[in-house]
């Protein structure tokens, strides 16, 4: 049974349990305590006496302990990358880069020292000075969803550690291994006990996180309905939240586009992964008269795709999280077919040698969705890729606009002229020009607009270093000092 990593040390009160399974094989392979008040009670405590010492520590201290813990995750990345892969299903490539994402992140926090720098200005009146510095929030927490265990807690925690916080993560409780492996190897890399702890279970826990007074700010990265919540709920009891939800990410061909390279670029971002990608592509536009063309180079790619899970290395994509969650993308295919989209590639109903009761769809590709149908309008969050014909670069970028969804979104384009329109009109916050995914780096800021990001602040780069300090400024004369018993003299001229 997996359990609570509570002041370096593996534990836990609540004897209810949540079932953890093989989406490869459908079957129950782990199971993980679903939290009880005593435990969070236990993770508060421990949190609170962590505190004082960890906020007191040199950032460059900090930083020491940090470049230990970048060691550790290289040395650990292929044990990491089995737990991912074992428990939600994407194949062991895909497990390794999402933890090199998250290492970037840690190798940003390193930094923290020179991140921690305030500013400073001279004379603001005759003899005033002014400078700002930024002090640890006190305690953060972070709930993180189940498409990337090790990378999105990754987002959150190096850099709320780094700035002097302590940390309690409650990771998904369909893949809860890596979070406690993460954690124990930060106790490894000599992070004090208390500074970052795991809490584990169901939305009760997250209920009891967010009802707390000591706990100073939530990082959310899940669904959209439950980051709303999340947000809501987390401003009502007073505290500094950023609540990253869902999305429906679209890439725009052009006709000037390079096909073959677009086409390689969709079928990775739109298929990779089983689509359970925040940054996957759901949506391909196709402006003009390359619909056709598009389509057939799409279908054909996406037919040749192999299905598989994890431990076979030929396999492209894995299988979906759950039976629920499977059933729930089967469900969207037969609308987008009933409200009269063009199924042209049908990922239903396909079996896999050995593992008959995994959760496994093929690739599905959409023609002719169009703007009101279900399969444009919500999250599938599954292998399907919807293609939408336009007309002109404008429709293009009117329909997307309108979605209300503005996480990722890509163009394919030969055009400076059009590309540069693009990244400045689009209303959707991370952008991409003839790349697929448009990820930004640990030293930028990830995060969408709309319905994708509810709060001021996107994850991760200086923007996380911002949300998990709060600022402080100091205005400051000294006038000449008298010490006791000293009469003071003034200058005689
Ligand atoms: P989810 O919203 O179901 O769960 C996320 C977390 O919230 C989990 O830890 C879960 O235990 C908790 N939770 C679930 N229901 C809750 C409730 N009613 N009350 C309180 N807590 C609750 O998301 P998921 O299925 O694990 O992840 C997939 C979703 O995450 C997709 O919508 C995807 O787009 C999104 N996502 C977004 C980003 C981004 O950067 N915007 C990144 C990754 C995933």
């Amino acid at each position: 049974m997996i359990r609570n990593y509570i002041h370096g040390k593996v534990s836990s009160f609540s004897t209810e349990t949540l079932d953890i399974f093989d989406p490869a094989k459908g079957e129950k392979i782990n199971k993980v305590v679903n939290s009880n008040k005593l435990d969070f009670e236990n993770v508060l405590k421990s949190s609170k006496e962590a505190m004082q010492s960890w906020s007191n520590t040199t950032p460059l201290n900090r930083s020491r302990i940090l470049s230990k813990y970048k060691n550790l995750i290289e040395k650990n990345i292929e044990n990491l990358a089995k737990l991912i892969s074992l428990e939600h299903g994407k194949t062991i490539e895909d497990a390794k880069g999402s933890i090199i994402r998250g290492l970037e992140v840690v190798e940003f926090a390193i930094g923290i020292p020179h991140l921690l720098k305030g500013e400073f200005s001279q004379n603001v009146g005759a003899n005033i000075d002014s400078w700002s510095m930024r002090k640890p929030l006190g305690i953060c927490a972070g709930i993180t969803p189940f498409n990337f265990p090790a990378m999105v807690p990754m987002w959150m925690f190096p850099i709320s550690i780094a700035c002097g916080n302590c940390f309690i993560l409650k990771p998904s409780e369909k893949n809860p291994s890596c979070a406690i492996r993460l954690a124990e190897l930060f106790t490894d890399a000599g992070l004090p006990d208390g500074v970052l702890n795991v809490i584990n279970g169901d939305k009760n826990t997250v209920n009891n996180i967010l009802e707390c007074k000591e706990i100073n700010s939530i990082s959310f990265v899940g669904s959209t309905p439950v980051a709303k919540y999340i947000y809501q709920k987390s401003s009502s009891y007073g505290k500094r939240v950023q609540a990253l939800g869902g999305a429906k990410n679209h890439l725009v061909v052009m006709p000037d586009a390079d096909l073959n390279s677009a086409v390689d670029g969709i079928i990775g971002a739109a298929y990779g992964s089983a689509g359970e990608r925040c940054m996957a592509v759901s949506v391909a536009v196709a402006v003009g008269n390359i619909g056709d063309n598009l389509i057939s180079k799409l279908h054909q790619k996406a037919e040749s795709l192999k299905v598989a899970p994890f431990n076979d290395e030929s396999s492209d994509m894995g299988p979906v999280i759950s039976n629920e969650h499977k059933n729930k993308i089967e469900n969207y295919i037969e609308t987008g077919i009933k409200e009269g989209a063009n199924l042209i590639l049908d990922g239903r109903n396909i079996k896999i040698q050995g593992y008959e009761n995994g959760y496994f769809l093929g690739p599905s590709l959409f023609d002719n969705v169009n703007t009101e149908m279900t399969i444009y309008k919500e999250e599938i969050f599954g292998p399907v890729l919807c293609v939408v014909r336009v007309n002109s670069y404008e429709e293009a970028v009117q329909i997307i606009n309108k979605h209300k969804f503005g996480n990722g979104t890509s163009i394919y384009t030969r055009s400076g002229e059009t590309a540069h329109d693009f990244s400045h009109n689009i209303k959707v916050g991370m952008v991409g020009v003839n790349v697929p995914i448009p990820v930004p780096m640990a030293f930028h800021s990830f995060g969408g607009w709309k319905e994708s990001l509810f709060g001021d602040h996107a994850m991760h780069g200086i923007e996380g270093v911002r949300f998990y300090t709060k600022l402080k400024t100091i205005t400051s004369r000294w006038p000449k000092s008298i010490k006791p018993g000293v009469e003071l003299k003034m200058p005689t001229n």
